[in-house]
Parts: C-alpha cells; sequence; structure tokens
C-alpha cells in the first residue's frame, strides 16, 4: 500500500501533482531527500568528477548526494541577507572556476526565486537543482520550469517519519 506504485503512495503523488500543477508523471516519492537528490543529480548525466555549486551554509546530504552522484561539491558563501546560494553568487563563482550544475538549498523553508533561476539555466547553459528539503509549503515551481527535492522526515515541514519528494518539469 505504501510503496511499489501501491494504492495509498499512488494517491499522495497524485495529491503532490495537483498542488504543483504538473502531471504525475513529473514527480516521484522517494525513500528520503538525499536520495532524491542523488537520482536526480545521476539523471543529468555530468561527466564523473564534474564540479557541482552547493552553499557553504546548508546540511551535510546536500553534499553527500554529490558525492553519491559521483561529482565534486564546490562550495560557495551564501547571501548575508537570507542565508542563501543566489543566482548572482553562481554567476560570480562561474567566472572564476569551472562549474558544472548548480545545487541551491532553499534555506529553513525560505524559497529561492525559480525565475532567477531559470534565467540563469539559460544564460550559462548549467543545470539547477533546487534542495528543498525543508521548503514543503513554501518553495514552488512559481511558474517556471526547475525541479525541486523535498524531505518528509520527521524534522521537515511536512513530515512522515522519513521520505522525500521530487517535482521536476
Ligand atoms: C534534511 C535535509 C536534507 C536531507 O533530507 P533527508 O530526507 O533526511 O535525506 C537535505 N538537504 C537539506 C538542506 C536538508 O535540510
Amino acid at each position: 500500500h505504501y510503496s511499489n506504485f501501491g494504492p495509498l503512495v499512488l494517491e499522495l503523488e497524485a495529491a503532490f501533482a495537483q498542488q504543483f500543477g504538473v502531471p504525475n508523471e513529473n514527480l516521484t516519492t522517494v525513500a528520503n531527500a538525499t536520495q532524491g537528490l542523488e537520482l536526480v543529480l545521476q539523471a543529468l548525466d555530468l561527466p564523473v568528477g564534474a564540479h557541482v555549486l552547493i552553499p557553504a551554509f546548508t546540511f551535510v546530504a546536500t553534499a553527500t548526494a554529490v558525492v553519491r552522484a559521483g561529482y565534486r561539491p564546490v562550495l560557495a558563501d551564501v547571501d548575508a541577507c537570507t542565508w542563501m546560494l543566489t543566482p548572482e553568487i553562481a554567476r560570480v563563482a562561474c567566472e572564476c572556476i569551472r562549474v558544472d550544475a548548480v545545487l541551491p538549498v532553499a534555506t529553513f523553508g525560505m524559497p529561492q526565486d525559480m525565475q532567477a533561476w531559470r534565467q540563469f539555466e539559460g544564460d550559462t547553459g548549467l543545470p539547477v537543482v533546487i534542495d528543498a528539503a525543508a521548503a514543503y509549503g513554501s518553495q514552488w515551481l512559481q511558474g517556471v520550469e526547475g525541479t525541486l527535492v523535498f524531505s518528509l522526515h520527521a524534522t521537515k515541514s511536512l513530515p512522515a517519519g522519513e521520505g522525500g519528494l521530487v517535482v521536476s518539469s
């Protein structure tokens, strides 16, 4: 019932899909957000050792997922006001160092600006994945294409003991 395409998990995924305004196939539940991030990063199909820019201020799982996907986490400083890795900071980093993808975090549930990140993707050609682990209820696609990964861990905003959710247009 709870996994492997059982009726309850399908009902849950359909309810999430409605919330995010995406077709059911653009969304999947996962065992936890770390695994969700790992799967999304793998799906980007970057070369082994690719550099993924992440904020220096985050939970360790952001970097864990990058390492487990076979890539290399590269730390960027965060904005002093929002405590987040912003598109502006990522643009400067790209001018100085090699960056192959960006994994910003919705810090403590503060939503990332999806339009600004979409613009960043268009300008740089680099894929962006949002670690929205603690941001269910505040981080949305905001009407643009993008990929969000949420945690349903006991300590997050939508706790289910353990679990995760990937939403990707
Ligand atoms: C909690 C958290 C994770 C990991 O979530 P799990 O579901 O426990 O794997 C990843 N990133 C951030 C920013 C988190 O806060």
